[in-house]
């Protein structure tokens, strides 16, 4: 009896959660999001990657802490660097900052299952909370490593894409090398007034200017220096 009642109140607590996300993924369908990764939004339950004290804001359209002063970025931030990417089944995939592990989750839900996202995470305390709740929300093909993120992650290169979630000084130069040509990137650039960039690698490099941003630092020997 216990086990049935618990059962039926966590299907109504899911099937809120669940009207959240709609109502959220209908908001970014009226900023211009993509269908795909429109889709892949309504898929990604955000309620498994907040702390469990913010769970109620899962499906705001605004950043929430993390621990470490670190932040799971808006929703429309996460689908507008999506979009930029133009992502496709199969692709390989880096992602500097898991943080959450949510932003990561969203690029693994498009790529689909012959994909493959390798996410590099500075702090160790996140590897691990970004693992756990990739694993919960049954995203297997995500690599979580602890590393410097502006060093990339050699052993996997070259990607087809890049996504970069705190703010650089500028492109660090590993991944620029470990952008397939052809590729793709997106950057958030600056220390107090940021622009996010999409970088395409071709037989020149272009750099084209999106919008205004706010990240969190990039940390490491290619980004800022830690206080
Ligand atoms: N993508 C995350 C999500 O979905 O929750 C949000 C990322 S948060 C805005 C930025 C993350 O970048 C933080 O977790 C921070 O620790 C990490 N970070 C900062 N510098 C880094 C570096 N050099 N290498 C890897 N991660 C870094």
């Amino acid at each position: 009896m216990k086990a049935e009642k618990e059962n039926r109140e966590r299907k109504e607590e899911e099937r809120g959660y669940e009207e959240e996300r709609r109502r959220m993924v209908e908001g970014l369908r009226a900023d211009g999001i993509g269908e795909e990764v429109l889709e892949a939004m309504m898929h990604v339950k955000r309620h498994l990657f907040v702390p469990p004290h913010l769970i109620e804001q899962a499906y705001g359209d605004y950043p929430l802490p993390i621990g470490e002063g670190q932040t799971i970025s808006a929703p429309h931030m996460v689908a507008m660097m999506c979009d930029y990417l133009e992502l496709e089944k199969g692709e390989k995939v880096l992602e500097v900052g898991a943080g959450s592990g949510y932003h990561a989750a969203v690029i693994a839900e498009i790529i689909g299952k012959t994909g493959h996202v390798y996410s590099v995470e500075r702090i160790q305390w996140l590897v691990e909370f970004s693992r756990k709740n990739l694993k919960q929300a049954g995203y297997k093909h995500v690599t979580v490593m602890q590393g410097d993120g502006t060093l990339g992650l050699s052993e996997y290169a070259p990607y087809d894409k890049i996504s970069v979630t705190c703010a650089a000084p500028d492109v660090p130069p590993p991944l620029l090398e470990q952008l397939k040509t052809g590729g793709k990137m997106v950057i958030p650039i600056g220390r107090y007034m940021q622009e996010l960039y999409l970088v395409k690698k071709r037989n020149g490099v272009e750099r084209e200017k999106k919008c205004n941003v706010v990240f969190v630092p990039l940390i490491g020997r290619y980004g800022f220096r830690e206080h």
